[in-house]
């Protein structure tokens, strides 16, 4: 039997260097996570040679019984894990779910309302360069410069004077407990349907630790594959009651959206739902938040500022504005330690999102791995360490070598997958 190693020796290796890669670098990206072997199983099946374009029961292929199977599972658990009555499990991505919603709720040159790009919301809430921006009126709102936290009172104000026919919240980078049902107020009051992107928080409000968006929003649109730790997809849910809007939604993602289903990608899918129904994920979830409020506070001990202060979920934001630092060369700095985060704007950023002023960190990665406090502690004491060289505009090279050691034992205590090197 032919293994890749053998017959793509090219390909085999740059993956092999990927895997190398992500077992020995600190991975702090929010948006990040590392999948179980179990929901790899599944991606990895003979459920990826098969069509079923339509939808359990109704589809426009033969041989799709089992398939089926597939689906439905994902689709109940979808459900009975996050309080729904209508889950789709086909988008392949979040931008394809977001695209969908806007296919059944709006038309093209409709008035939406989501927050923008620089204040953390995502590119597909109304930013210029993507579908939303461009096909849609899209107005944004913003945070409170002073608190770092949304700003109801602009997004109150926006919807009465725009009038949008769609109001999207969620984020990104944001850090805060998000109002949702603020939110459901003033859609209401302007006749507007709230749609709830919650990709980043959604392993969060499966364990119950972040307040659910599905009470409050006609529809919410999530990723699978961030703190929900599950393959790489999109997934669209409601709790409204609506059949109408359901059939609208179905329509949208297939036929209007995407063609065949990857029957693969909703079996792993099915298997991340059953997990995230465990203790352990609540308790893994637990930690994902305390390991993230150990890490702003170590920051904001070494003087650093917190946009907001802290933290409430799985992420938080550093601005480097008072060091002189951009973020670019932060992340540069910090990637030749092995340690990977993104730059990312902040409030009243003075430099272009290419460059920025901030940094955003993530813990849902290094918790999986099993590091817990004290871990995080000295990862958050070794990134101000090279944050304190650079803003002192001196050699980083010395303080970088020391920390791509410390690194190094560290994620040889940790493996993602494989056994701890002792
Ligand atoms: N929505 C939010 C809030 C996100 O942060 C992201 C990705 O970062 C997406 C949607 C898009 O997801 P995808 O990259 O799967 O298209």
């Amino acid at each position: 039997e032919a293994r890749l190693a053998n017959y793509d020796t090219a390909l085999a290796s740059a993956i092999a260097e990927e895997t190398a890669r992500q077992e020995a670098h600190i991975e702090l990206i929010a948006s990040e996570n590392y999948t179980s072997k179990l929901v790899m199983e599944a991606q990895g099946t003979q459920l990826t040679n098969k069509y079923a374009e339509g939808y359990p029961g109704k589809r426009y292929y033969g041989g799709c019984e089992f398939v089926d199977k597939v689906e439905a599972l994902a689709i109940e658990r979808a459900c009975s894990l996050f309080g729904a009555n209508y889950a789709n499990v086909q988008p392949h991505s979040g931008a394809q779910a977001n695209a969908a919603v806007f296919m059944a709720l709006v038309s093209p040159g409709d008035t939406v309302l989501g927050m923008s790009l620089a204040h953390g919301g995502h590119l597909t809430h109304g930013a210029a360069p993507n579908f939303s921006g461009k096909h849609y009126n899209a107005i944004q709102y913003g945070l409170v410069e002073s608190t770092g936290e949304i700003d109801y009172d602009e997004v109150e104000r926006l919807a009465r004077e725009h009038k949008p026919k769609m109001i999207i919240a969620g984020f990104s980078a944001y850090s805060r407990v998000v109002d949702w049902r603020r939110f459901r107020t003033i859609a209401d009051e302007v006749g507007a349907y709230l749609m709830v992107d919650m990709a980043h928080v959604a392993g969060l409000v499966a364990a119950g630790l972040y307040p659910s968006p599905l009470p409050h929003a006609h529809v919410v649109t999530t990723t699978t594959h961030k703190t929900l730790r599950g393959p790489r997809g999109g997934l669209i849910l409601s709790a409204d009651g609506d059949e109408t809007l359901y059939k609208k939604l179905n329509g949208a993602v297939f036929p209007g959206q995407q063609g065949g289903p990857l029957m693969h990608v909703i079996a792993a899918k099915a298997v991340a739902f059953k997990e995230a129904m465990n203790q352990e994920f609540v308790n893994y979830q637990r930690q994902v938040i305390t390991n993230a409020q150990t890490m702003a506070r170590v920051f904001v001990e070494r003087g650093f500022d917190v946009v907001s202060g802290g933290t409430d979920d799985h992420l938080f934001l550093v601005s480097l504005i008072k060091q002189g630092i951009t973020g670019k060369d932060a992340d540069a700095a910090l990637g030749r330690a092995h340690i990977t985060v993104n730059k990312n704007t902040v409030p009243n950023d003075p430099q272009s999102p290419f460059v920025t002023s901030g940094l955003r960190i993530g813990t849902p990665a290094v918790t999986t791995r099993g590091m817990g406090e004290s871990d995080c502690e000295h990862l958050a004491g070794w990134i101000c360490d090279i944050l304190d060289v650079l803003a002192d505009q001196q050699d980083t090279s010395d303080v970088e070598n020391r920390v791509r050691e410390n690194v190094a034992d560290l994620c040889a205590h940790y493996p993602v997958y494989g056994q701890a090197q002792t």
